[in-house]
């Protein structure tokens, strides 16, 4: 029996690249046809535009074609979630659905995981057509993200890569909610390897990502696996405490030793506002953890899926 990959693409309002992005995908894998069967899972995150009603259709002509749709915007790493559930393969390939993640590569992917990597992830060496504050931003946030936290994510690594089953068994396992995915890849281990390659620009339409989601998706990331800013917070406290008390043994000093006496306002307004605005700073960073425990105690589903009207072929059994 050929063995199955699946492929997971994640499509937020995507209705002017979709169609381009599963004939790019279904001619890459008809190559491997001979050997593999494929099935294409794409997730649908709530869009708003025609991106459901163009899956449908060609769902409808395809039975590789598999839709989740969501009942609203969960966001892309849930969608990605969603994918991975519900994926039957021996390998799971994610990708995006704006064709900026080039699918000619999931070849060389399949190639490594036959020579027995059970992660094979893509590492951007270039990123063509996208702002230059998008790659400042994202070249910094992966290195820092790389030195605070303790186990080895690879830096300029998005979620373009192929998993085994072993590890995605161990990936469905995890159920915490602010997810990033590529980060707990990294923590399951196993053989891994990263492929170089040049992103290209995005096919057609807008990035889904403006910054609100960015950052969310970074303090997710910090917040998954570093305790760092909880240091600075701790670090922060110390130091001035210690500030604190050589201004207290300053101050006690002129005033029993000396005549002089500090003139007031300017000073205690500085040490006020510093001190209240940098307790506030710190209640926030405990604030973002506190409500991140709070979300994971809630219990609450990850995704809710509306699978109404949807000619889907998720629960058929693959065969041949
Ligand atoms: N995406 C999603 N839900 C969202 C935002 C994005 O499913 O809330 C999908 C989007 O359709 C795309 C992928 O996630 O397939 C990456 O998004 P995008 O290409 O816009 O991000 P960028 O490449 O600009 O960082
Ligand atoms: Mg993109």
């Amino acid at each position: 029996m050929k063995k199955l990959i699946s492929i997971v693409i994640p499509c937020y309002n995507e209705e002017a690249v979709i169609i381009e992005t599963y004939k790019r995908l279904t001619s890459v894998m008809a190559c491997t046809e001979k050997r593999y069967n494929y099935e294409l899972i794409f997730a649908n995150d709530g869009s708003k535009d025609m991106t459901l009603k163009l899956l449908k259709e060609i769902s409808r002509n395809d039975s590789h074609v598999k839709i989740i749709n969501f009942s609203r915007n969960f966001g892309h790493q849930i969608a990605v979630t969603a994918g991975i559930d519900s994926a039957k393969g021996d390998a799971v390939v994610l990708i995006d659905a704006d064709l900026q993640d080039p699918p000619e590569l999931i070849l060389e992917f399949i190639e490594q995981w036959e020579n027995g990597y059970e992660v094979v992830y893509a590492v951007r060496r270039k990123r063509i057509g996208e702002t230059w504050f998008k790659k400042v931003t994202a070249s910094y946030f992966y290195r820092y993200l790389h030195k605070i936290t303790d186990i080895n994510i690879p830096v300029d690594t998005g979620d373009f890569r192929l998993m085994s089953r072993k590890v995605v068994n161990v990936l469905k396992q995890i159920k915490e909610r602010h997810r990033f995915i590529r980060g707990l890849v990294s923590w399951v281990g196993f053989k891994q390897i990263g492929i170089p390659y040049d992103r290209a620009e995005r096919f057609a339409g807008e990035t889904k990502y403006p910054l609100k989601k960015m950052i969310k998706f970074s303090i997710d990331a910090i917040t998954s696996f570093s305790y760092f800013p909880l240091k600075i917070a701790g670090f922060l406290g110390v130091s001035s405490a210690i500030l604190g008390v050589f201004g207290i043994i300053i101050s006690l000093i002129l005033k029993f030793t000396t005549d002089y006496v500090i003139q007031g306002w300017t000073s205690l307004m500085i040490v006020m506002l510093f001190l209240g605005g940098m307790q506030l700073f710190i209640l926030g960073i405990i604030g973002e953890y506190l409500g991140r425990i709070y979300d994971e105690t809630r219990n609450r589903p990850l995704y809710i899926v509306d699978d109404e009207d949807i000619q889907s072929n998720m629960n058929e059994p693959q065969d041949d």
